[in-house]
């Protein structure tokens, strides 16, 4: 009986460590709260939702998230990174959340989990504000087109060169979508998401942006929903995370912080 005992006690200690060192780092609930903070990654170059403010990471995601530690009791801490990097650290453990006008894709479903939407978006073309020629997706056949690495523009982008509708095209990623709008004369049009490349426009006289859509009027892809996304399997951490955005969608809050950011960050041209 006791060596049964003990074989058993031996089979539970050895589960719980693979449980707690097996699949990465703990990044649950209980695992933030222990740490005292709630770690994210971002990207702070796409405003209104991230960008640099007297030397600090301010924006709409920064505020949600803000939102979320509160509730659970901890210090937020933004680690701002590449935007292709992510959803992969997000999905390793390396942060507890990604937080960075993310588009909810079925593609990315696969890696992360995503809070319920907080906002959307649609893909705009940015132009130098005198191009009369570039009207439709189909116009930028044979042009050399910027993205964001990694984004959904990117995806677009080359997807519709691979199908032929910009047949042609070249496509040249950038950090952040206004690195590419500033090569915009040595690259003809930059594709990124509304809000930031009404924001783009606004900082940059020479520039003008529209809706990227066909030349029979339909839109170049569906409407975009942003989400913050965390490691799959953190039901508690979602939960949490679903409810306070609730609260804040309900109390006007996202469509306030977009306005108040977007005027910040044309105040200091970001
Ligand atoms: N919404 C776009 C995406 O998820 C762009 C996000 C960004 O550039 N920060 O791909």
């Amino acid at each position: 009986m006791k060596k049964f005992f003990s074989v058993t006690l031996a089979i539970v200690m050895l589960l719980s460590t693979l449980t707690m060192f097996g699949c990465g780092k703990a990044t649950g609930l209980d695992a933030i709260k222990k740490a005292g903070k709630l770690t994210m990654y971002t990207e702070a170059g796409f405003a209104p939702y991230e960008f640099v403010y007297n030397n600090e990471i301010v924006g709409v995601d920064i505020e949600i998230m803000k939102a979320v530690a509160d509730r659970i009791g901890v210090e937020l801490e933004v680690q701002d990174t590449n935007f292709d990097a992510i959803i992969g650290g997000v999905q390793t453990g390396k942060v507890n959340a990604g937080a960075a006008g993310i588009t909810i894709t079925a593609e990315r479903l696969e890696s992360v989990d995503f809070s319920t939407p907080y906002t959307q978006t649609e893909q705009y073309v940015i132009l130098p504000a005198g191009n009369t020629t570039i009207k439709f997706a189909e116009d930028l056949a044979g042009k050399n087109v910027g993205v964001q690495n990694g984004t959904t523009s990117d995806l677009l982008v080359e997807e519709m060169i691979s199908n032929g509708k910009m047949a042609g095209a070249t496509l040249t990623p950038y950090n952040t979508p206004a690195m590419a709008a500033a090569a915009i004369g040595k690259i003809d049009a930059v594709v990124t998401d509304k809000l930031t490349a009404e924001i783009i426009i606004n900082n940059n006289e020479g520039l003008q942006a529209f809706p990227l859509v066909n030349s029979d009027g339909t839109p170049v892809a569906e409407i975009e929903k942003y989400g913050i996304c965390i490691a799959k399997g953190n039901e508690d951490l979602l939960a949490i995370i679903n409810e306070v955005l609730d609260e804040l969608i309900a109390a006007g809050k996202i469509a306030q912080w977009e306005q108040e950011y977007s005027a910040k960050a044309t105040e200091v041209g970001a």
